[in-house]
């Protein structure tokens, strides 16, 4: 494994500047590709598993923060409240509290459950300077979140299906997670006090986790509900929480939230809360430790890199490049010996050469990165050979 620090500066992924501030980390272009392909993959993912997708702000009033909860348990890791006009504002610690709003907005019958709610959004967490590193520790957090608001009859189904989106996203990443934890309350005043609704919500994840190898681990919970944690592992073996899902009877009693059964009464939501690939920053940091900065096809900055031997091929590189739908770059004999070349693209999945052979048969030849060549070929097969191997999950590295 690689240190993405080292190499996200050394490949423009991304850096950080003290006059920005520690733990703000800003995304090059090359960096902001990979995030963009990443948001895109899980929006699609979502979207196919009966997501819909909201925007909410990043501040809210601190009574917001104080009906969650967070403010009463969680202050200390919140950035102190900005007065403005009489009022206090904060920047959010999550993202649950305003999906409970969104949600209660609305009348909902038992038929609008489960309703999920997802957003790439925005969240704050005052860590303390000396942990602060590259992407893997952060004070902005970019997260893949979701709320799930359901009756408590659906509430095991939805965990174990966002447990299932997990395991199917780590696939086509090339993620392994270390362990599964089920991360339960400990001793002190941090969680809230309601043995009944740990209990339950501890029965429906030990449920979920019925066929899957686990830890429990004590003092680890949120401090509304217990949660399973799918870990991580950095090059030095320290261990994260990458995914999540989290079962929470407390929150919708917070809010005060509501959905009309077949009975006609009013009736108490469930909420599963619920990331796949956790924030982007510490995902994009452990996909680069694991790959290298060698993304899979898919996610690489530059998927194509077309090589004309000499200046005659030029035309026909860029016609090549004009042909395929990718992140497609021409590098022309101006930028050196083919040699020279081959080597500067050695992260790039595809690179495709063109001689004067090939340009006179209209063909092309194609190195691979991971080593082995495609012998040359007509340019539409070519085309389309390379663009269903860039398609997420079509290979890459596994
Ligand atoms: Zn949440």
């Amino acid at each position: 494994m690689h240190d993405h620090r080292k190499l996200g500066r050394e490949l423009d992924l991304f850096d950080s500047d003290p006059l920005m501030g520690a733990g703000l980390p800003y995304w090059l272009p090359d960096g902001a590709v990979v995030r963009h392909t990443l948001e895109e993959f899980v929006r699609d993912l979502e979207r196919r598993a009966g997501y819909r997708h909201v925007y909410s702000p990043v501040l809210g009033k601190r009574e917001l923060f104080e009906l969650s909860g967070h403010w009463s348990h969680y202050s200390e890791d919140m950035f102190p409240p900005m007065d403005l006009g009489g009022e206090q504002v904060v920047l959010r610690p999550s993202l649950c509290p305003h999906h409970a709003v969104i949600f209660r907005s609305r009348p909902h019958s038992y038929r609008d459950l489960p309703l999920r709610m997802a957003e790439l959004g925005g969240m704050y967490r005052a860590e303390l300077s000396g942990v602060l590193g590259g992407l893997s520790r952060v004070r902005a957090i970019q997260l893949n979140d979701a709320h799930v608001f359901c009756t408590p009859d659906q509430v095991a189904d939805e965990a174990r299906a966002a447990l299932e989106l997990v395991r199917r996203a780590h696939r086509v990443l090339g993620i392994e997670p270390v362990r599964y934890r089920l991360s339960l309350p400990g001793a002190g005043g941090k969680y809230v006090a309601d043995p009944e609704l740990w209990r339950r919500a501890e029965a429906v994840l030990r449920e979920v986790l019925s066929d899957v190898d686990f830890e429990a681990v004590e003092g680890e919970a949120a401090f509304y509900g217990p949660k399973i944690d799918v870990q991580i592992a950095d090059r030095a073996g320290r261990e994260s929480t990458l995914s999540t899902v989290q079962v929470d009877f407390h929150q919708p009693r917070q809010f005060d939230l509501s959905y009309i059964g077949p009975d006609g009464a009013k009736h108490r939501p469930v909420m599963v809360h619920r990331s796949i690939i956790g924030s982007l920053e510490r995902v994009v940091a452990h996909l680069i430790e694991v790959h290298g900065g060698a993304f899979p096809a898919w996610l690489a900055p530059t998927q194509v890199v077309v090589l004309p031997v000499s200046e005659a091929e030029l035309p026909c590189a860029r016609e090549f490049a004009e042909s395929v739908d990718l992140r497609v770059e021409v590098a022309g004999p101006e930028r050196g010996s083919l040699g020279a070349r081959v080597r500067a693209a050695r992260l790039v999945p595809f690179q495709v050469v063109i001689g004067a052979r090939e340009a006179a048969a209209g063909l092309a030849s194609v190195r691979l990165r991971e080593g082995g060549k495609w012998e040359p070929a007509p340019v539409a097969e070519v085309v389309a050979r390379i663009s269903a191997a860039a398609r997420p999950g079509a290979g890459g590295r596994r």
